[in-house]
């Protein structure tokens, strides 16, 4: 057993004033491997009081002082890939090449940060006025358990390049992982109080910081729900709020979209992150001319994902993170088929061959109404709908109709690009995967408030001053 007893304040580890304990799964085996001692709110409320304490040392170092702190980050948590990469099997059911990924991200989104600040414009002559980005205070972060360690790193760099302090709420389901993130972190030499990390639960930790008169920012990633109870929370004290929520993002194959192509993608852009992922394309709009041609394409390349351990380097598809996402999942299949849905691959139960694991079958249901709840509402797993439209305007129209906007996939030939741009999201993709940290990220409508990445992340963090002299 692993037990994990202590959080980060002003500089040290210490043991948490709070006392619950909260069990650690292996998703893979839905045993227990470990237990986390919580935080609580005077812990989060500790943390507070040393961030608030360090920030105005750190909100006058300079650009240089800053980005050497970064590099020092970024160095101590390289060094831990390796760790980092058998917590995020273990505790999280990662397959193999995204929990490579998952374990290198971390480190890499320092690196980006250490870019952005690099470039950093802090301050901006227009007209009479001089423009100073100057830092906004102390920064609430609080982050979720599908990218545990790359959240906390992405987010505390922007901060800190910015000239905030921090504390940082983590999901408390992905305390291996933090812990790991915490000790590099610790190593990194940053004056004390400069980040603290407590984690525990969102009613206790999370509302104590988002609601702290004392906290300036919050920076969240986490679901739709939780980030309209966070706004509300600091609506009191008017803080500035960064939000990354949910989504469905649609992938719109067109017309002449050349399917030996596009298959891979949609199916790729659906099943990211084991459908665990808050940009999974899992809205499949297909022209209704191709629609029997789409549906068996699909239909077999669904057939051939593996789903199974996470360390059999053929498994495309891990276990879900918990019971409670397993269960969830479960419902949202048997909804979408007595919603009038039809099957096309996979379906309720575990997939052949698992056993214990919170295993799901990958999941494709053709004969989709976007009005279906399974069209609808954000699923978090392996379960993806296709949906017939009958020319190019309606598949916009369809791809609109969401509550969301975080991104899409449009795929086809010359007019793809006409069609991407009339789709309302953070991120629309023409014909790749392809991430570029270097842009903003984050999302339209109920996907949130803000962006992250780049100049926009850091400023993110700020407010503008403007003096005339
Ligand atoms: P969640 O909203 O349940 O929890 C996220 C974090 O918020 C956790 O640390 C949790 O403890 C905390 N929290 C819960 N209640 C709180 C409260 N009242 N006040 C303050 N904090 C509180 O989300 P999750 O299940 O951990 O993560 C999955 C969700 O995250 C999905 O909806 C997914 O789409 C979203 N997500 C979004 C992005 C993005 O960049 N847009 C990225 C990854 C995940």
């Amino acid at each position: 057993m692993r037990h994990i007893d202590r959080i980060f304040i002003n500089g040290e580890f210490v043991t948490p004033h709070g006392t619950e304990r909260f069990d650690l799964y292996n998703p893979a085996t839905a045993q227990v491997f470990g237990q986390v001692r919580l935080a609580d709110e005077l812990d989060a409320e500790r943390a507070i009081s040393a961030a608030k304490a360090a920030f105005p040392a750190w909100a006058r170092t300079t650009r240089e002082a800053r980005i050497a702190a970064l590099k020092r980050m970024h160095a101590a948590v390289a060094a831990r890939h390796d760790d980092l990469l058998e917590a995020i099997i273990e505790e999280y059911g990662a397959p193999a090449s995204r929990s490579a990924w998952m374990a290198s991200y971390p480190a890499e989104v320092i690196a980006q940060a250490i870019d952005a600040l690099t470039a950093f414009e802090f301050t901006t002559e227009v007209g009479a006025a001089t423009v100073q980005m100057v830092p906004l205070g102390v920064a609430g972060l609080i982050t979720p358990w599908n990218s545990d360690a790359g959240f906390i790193c992405g987010k505390l760099a922007a901060s800190l390049a910015a000239g905030c302090s921090a504390v940082i709420k983590p999901s408390e389901m992905s305390a291996w992982q933090t812990q790991i993130i915490t000790e590099a972190l610790s190593e990194a030499g940053l004056p004390p109080g400069v980040f603290n990390i407590v984690t525990g639960r969102g009613e206790t930790v999370g509302e104590t910081i988002s609601r702290h008169p004392d906290v300036a920012k919050i920076s969240f990633t986490g679901s739709t729900a939780t980030g309209k109870a966070i706004l509300r929370n600091a609506a009191e004290s008017f803080k500035r709020v960064t939000l990354e929520l949910g989504g469905k993002s649609p992938t719109i194959v067109l017309e002449d979209a050349d399917l030996s192509q596009a298959v891979p993608l949609a199916i790729q852009a659906g099943l990211m992150n084991s459908g665990q992922a808050c940009v999974a394309g899992t809205r499949i709009l297909v022209p209704r001319s191709r629609k029997a041609e789409c549906e068996a394409a699909l239909a077999q390349a669904m057939a051939a994902v593996k789903s199974g351990d996470p360390r059999d380097p053929a498994t495309e598809v891990g276990p879900m993170v918990s019971e409670k996402q397993w269960r969830r999942v479960q419902g949202y299949i048997r909804k979408g088929t007595e919603e009038g849905a039809r099957l096309l691959a996979g379906g309720e139960g575990r997939p052949e061959g698992t056993q214990n694991g919170w295993f799901v079958r990958p999941t494709l249901f053709t004969d989709v109404d976007n009005q279906m709840t399974i069209a609808r509402e954000e699923i978090f797993g392996p379960v993806l709908s296709i949906i017939a439209y009958r020319d190019e305007a309606e598949a916009i129209a369809i791809a609109n109709d969401t509550d969301y906007g975080l991104s899409a996939l449009v795929l086809g030939g010359e007019r793809a690009r006409g069609v991407a741009q009339q789709i309302e999201s953070g991120r629309v993709l023409v014909n790749t995967l392809a991430h570029e940290p270097k842009a903003p990220f984050g999302g339209f409508k109920h996907s949130g408030v803000g962006r992250e990445m780049g100049a926009w992340g850091i400023s993110a963090f700020m407010e503008p001053k403007t003096m005339i002299e």
